[in-house]
Parts: structure tokens; C-alpha cells; sequence
């Protein structure tokens, strides 16, 4: 048996970023970078105007009110080159456009009587005001999102903005998922007597495609010998081969011995954790395999807190791990030391202070227990029983929380 952390380390000391591929910007939100880019020119590449109004020498506006002849008109997307601000002159000037020659401020139409021929000024003038000078958002050459980078709407923009159509991204895991035992039948038909539906592999589909991944839909390997061998086979052609049930020391328990059979080198067994002590983890050359308990309650927080941050750490991501933060509980929680808990919370904030209380009944087999946890408390192996108003560490469970 390995414990809690070192199962965490043994996947992500072993599990690497895959290729890289250059995909539409358009497909890109929420992928991760996998190159520094750098500035192809400079933002802005050239001085403009942040205002409507008109560009004026500043050295003709020292007097308040004071007026100026306009001798031409720039709007955004106008050249400037043949335009000059003469002395005692002013230019009529939109936002963007390009900022004339002798022109040092920038005055508001707001801030003038809008005129078409001559414009009264109506404000005192500061140098340099309201322009938007030459890079000084990003100057050329200058990296200005970082391999590694989460790419969101602000990385979208400023990447369309200097023309790049197609970005450089780490490649999406393709994830096997495989459903062990006899007892299952696939959703859509009718369980028997004794009969459960396959329900595991939706809800790790679900997981994988929440985490980035694609999940491969293996189906069930039943509990034969040569239905493990068939369907294993087939799940180790994927990037991570992922497996439910038939992992614990049962009679029909198959997974670990045909893995071994076809050549995966289990990396561990066992891990120091309630629910989900019977995990396994292996590499079939460098594919991942994780082969998670089947209880359902189970497989979901064995993917929570060793499968997703793998498929994260494959996609390039740097905080693989959800940040931990501290709740006080509102109820005791029992524990016995020797494993790390987990247990399924509820989170509310008042004030500056989050608070727990129990999503339900922390059994296993408690599957509405999991529907309700809005956040999952990992209770460190040595400690014991929590008391009301102690602080415990909880992470998010789930990329989309309603909280109250
Ligand atoms: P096992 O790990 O094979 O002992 O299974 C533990 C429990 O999880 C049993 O109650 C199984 O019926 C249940 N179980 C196993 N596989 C699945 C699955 N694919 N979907 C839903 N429940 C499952
Ligand atoms: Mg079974």
C-alpha cells in the first residue's frame, strides 16, 4: 500500500505532456499554450488617439477657453502621413486614428463645442494627453502569453490581434474507458434480476471530458479471461487507458493480472485513501493505466484526485492540482487515523469565512452524496476526529459550482 501522496507523485512524476499540435484559434479556448509567443510588432504599432475629438499643439491651448482653426479630419483607419497640425490649427480626429504630425494632445469632443470649421476648446490641455503611444501595450519581440497559459477570451484577442490564426497547444489525451464484470448491462436496455447499468463509464466520460480528454468508449470486459485480454488490448492503443472495477481482491478481480499479462508495470496498488483504496496504477510503456474501484462513489473521487490532474499535466497545464483552502466545519467528523478521508462537503460563506457541513452520509455506497457535494475535504492519513469550529483544507469538486 502506498499513501495518499505518494500515489499523487508516483502518476505525476511519471505521467509527461504530449505532442503538440497548431489548431484554429477559434478551437482554441481552454487549451493550453505549449509555446512562449512573442509580440510580431508593436501594440499599438503606432501613436493614436484614445478619444474622439481633435488633435491640437499643446502649446496653442495654454489659455482656457481658447479657439483654433480645423484644417482636416481623421477618422479611425485614416493614414496620417500627409497630415499636419499647423500652428493655431486643430484636426478632427476619431478613436484609433493615427495621430498627425506637431499634434501633442488629444482634447475630447466632449470637452470642446464640437465645431466643424473653427472649435472653441472649452478645458484646460495637458501634453500628451489621452494619446495611446506606440508599444506601449507590448513592444515588439516582447512574450506576452506564456507556454503553459489556460487560453481564455483576453488570449484569444490579443493573439487574433497580431494575426495569428493558428496556435501551438498541447494535444488532447485520447482516454480509454473500460467497465469491468458480469454484472453490468449498457444503458438503454432494462437491467435484470441482478443486473446493474454501466453507469461508471458515462459519469468518467463525463469526468474526462470535463478534465480536456477524449474519452473512447471500450464498453465492458466481462469477467472471462479472454474478455479482459480483448478489451484491455483495445484500450491500451489509447493515450491513458482508464478501467472500473474488478481491482479489489475479489474472486472475478482480473484487471491487475491481465494488465501484467499484456506487459503494463503496475507502478502501485492500494493507496492510503477512503473511499478508494483499491486503485492501481501501471504503465504500459508510457500510457497510463489506472485501473479504479468500481463502486461508483468510488471511481469519481479516484478520478478527482488522481486521474484529472494526470489528464492535466498531459495537456501541459502547470497548476494541475485545485487549490486548497480552509473551511470551518459546522459539524464534527469522525475518523479513524491510518488513511486519508475524503468526504463530500457543502460550502457556505459568511463574512470573510467559508463553512462546511456534510453533503450526506459519508458511505460509500451514498451515490446522492456526491450529486450534493459542492466541495471535498482530503483529511490528512494521521489525523482523527474533527470537531464543530475546527478548520479543515477542501478543494472545488466540479468546474461549475452554484454556490448560495
Ligand atoms: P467491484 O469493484 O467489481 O467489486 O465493484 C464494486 C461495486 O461497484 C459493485 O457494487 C458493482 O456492482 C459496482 N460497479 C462496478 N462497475 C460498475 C459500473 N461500471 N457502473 C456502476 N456500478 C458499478
Ligand atoms: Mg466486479
Amino acid at each position: 500500500m502506498v499513501s495518499f501522496e505518494e500515489a499523487r507523485s508516483l502518476i505525476l512524476d511519471t505521467v509527461q505532456p504530449l505532442g503538440i499540435e497548431r489548431i484554429s484559434l477559434l478551437d482554441a479556448t481552454g487549451r493550453v499554450l505549449a509555446e512562449d509567443m512573442a509580440a510580431p510588432w508593436d501594440l499599438p504599432a503606432w501613436d493614436n488617439s484614445a478619444m474622439d475629438g481633435y488633435a491640437v499643439r499643446w502649446q496653442d491651448c495654454l489659455t482656457t477657453p481658447c479657439r483654433l482653426r480645423v484644417t482636416g479630419f481623421l477618422p479611425a483607419g485614416a493614414k496620417a502621413d500627409r497630415i499636419t497640425v499647423e500652428a493655431g490649427c486643430a484636426v478632427r480626429i476619431m478613436t484609433g486614428a493615427p495621430v498627425p504630425a506637431g499634434c501633442d494632445a488629444i482634447v475630447p469632443v466632449e470637452d470642446t463645442d464640437n465645431g466643424q470649421q473653427e472649435v472653441t476648446l472649452l478645458e484646460p490641455v495637458h501634453q500628451g494627453q489621452h494619446f495611446r503611444f506606440r508599444a506601449e501595450d507590448v513592444a515588439a519581440g516582447v512574450v506576452f502569453v506564456r507556454s503553459g497559459t489556460i487560453i481564455r477570451p483576453p488570449e484569444v484577442n490579443m493573439l487574433a490581434g497580431f494575426g495569428m490564426a493558428l496556435v501551438p497547444v498541447y494535444r488532447r489525451p485520447t482516454v480509454a474507458i473500460l467497465s469491468t464484470g458480469d454484472e453490468l448491462v449498457e444503458l438503454g436496455r432494462t437491467p435484470g434480476a441482478g443486473e446493474i447499468i454501466n453507469s461508471n463509464t458515462l459519469s468518467l466520460a463525463a469526468a474526462v471530458t470535463e478534465s480536456g480528454g477524449i474519452p473512447r468508449i471500450i464498453g465492458i470486459a466481462r469477467d472471462s479471461r479472454a474478455s479482459h485480454l480483448e478489451k484491455l488490448r483495445e484500450g491500451l492503443r489509447a493515450d491513458v487507458l482508464i478501467t472500473s472495477a474488478g481491482v479489489s481482491a475479489g474472486d472475478c478481480d482480473l484487471v491487475r493480472d491481465i494488465l501484467e499479462e499484456l506487459g503494463a508495470r503496475q507502478l502501485f496498488w492500494k493507496v492510503g485513501i477512503k473511499p478508494g483504496g483499491p486503485t492501481a496504477f501501471a504503465l504500459y510503456g508510457s500510457t497510463p493505466v489506472f485501473s479504479l474501484p468500481g463502486n461508483p462513489v468510488s471511481t469519481m473521487i479516484t478520478f478527482e484526485e488522481f486521474v484529472r490532474p494526470a489528464l492535466l499535466r498531459m495537456q501541459g497545464q502547470q497548476r494541475v492540482l485545485r487549490p486548497l483552502f480552509k473551511a470551518t466545519l459546522r459539524e464534527e467528523l469522525k475518523k479513524k487515523p491510518g488513511k486519508v478521508q475524503i468526504v463530500r462537503l457543502r460550502l457556505e460563506k459568511t463574512g470573510e469565512r467559508w463553512y462546511a457541513t456534510s453533503a450526506g452520509s459519508q458511505q460509500t455506497a451514498i451515490l446522492k452524496t456526491m450529486v450534493d457535494a459542492q466541495a471535498i475535504a482530503v483529511l490528512p492519513a494521521e489525523s482523527t476526529s474533527f470537531a464543530a469550529g475546527d478548520p479543515v483544507d477542501v478543494h472545488f469538486y466540479g468546474n461549475h459550482i452554484e454556490l448560495e
